[in-house]
């Protein structure tokens, strides 16, 4: 199973530290509103505050602080805290339409609680269909990539680049 949409989408956002060569997508403002931009998260007439830019990779190193617990089977209540504190930024409400759909949604105009609430969403919908467990940070030293663990057990530490380590 190949990972796809929502889970993707958090996977990719945790992974903006981790590119080959080691670089932050999110160092500046202009990066990090070119990454969200390309990710469909961002208006293209749209940009990031200084705050906002803050924010962001705040929400970026709890989330992977959050899936580095996850792989070491650990609790982090102070990772969780910060997490769960950085989401709230997204105003999520749960709106119903004149149809009777159900979605939740933000329930602020500008870009910057938008796109925080898409990756609450995402977050919601990857642990709706069980998925969100499995999604960690790789324990290989220097490495942290976040992946999403196939193996059987669930008890997977390493990313495919180094599943071979113990
Ligand atoms: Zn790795």
């Amino acid at each position: 199973m190949s990972v796809t949409g929502p889970l993707q989408l958090i996977q990719e956002f945790a992974n903006t530290l981790r590119g080959s060569p080691a670089a932050d997508q999110l160092g500046t403002r202009e990066e990090a509103a070119a990454w969200l931009r390309a990710a469909g998260l961002l208006p293209a007439e749209a940009g990031l505050s200084n705050s906002e830019h803050a924010a962001l990779v705040r929400l970026r190193d709890a989330i992977s602080d959050v899936l580095a617990a996850q792989t070491r089977g650990r609790e982090d209540g102070n990772a969780a805290a910060r997490l769960t504190k950085a989401l709230a930024d997204g105003r999520l409400v749960l709106t119903v339409d004149a149809a009777n759909a159900v979605q939740l949604a933000s329930a602020a105009r500008s870009s910057y609680p938008n796109l925080v609430a898409d990756i609450a969403v995402a977050i919601a919908g990857s642990a709706a269909s069980g998925a969100w467990p499995r999604l960690k940070a790789c324990s290989a030293p220097q490495c942290g990539r976040a992946f999403y663990d196939e193996s059987e057990s669930a008890a997977g530490r390493h990313c495919p680049a180094h599943a071979g380590s113990s």
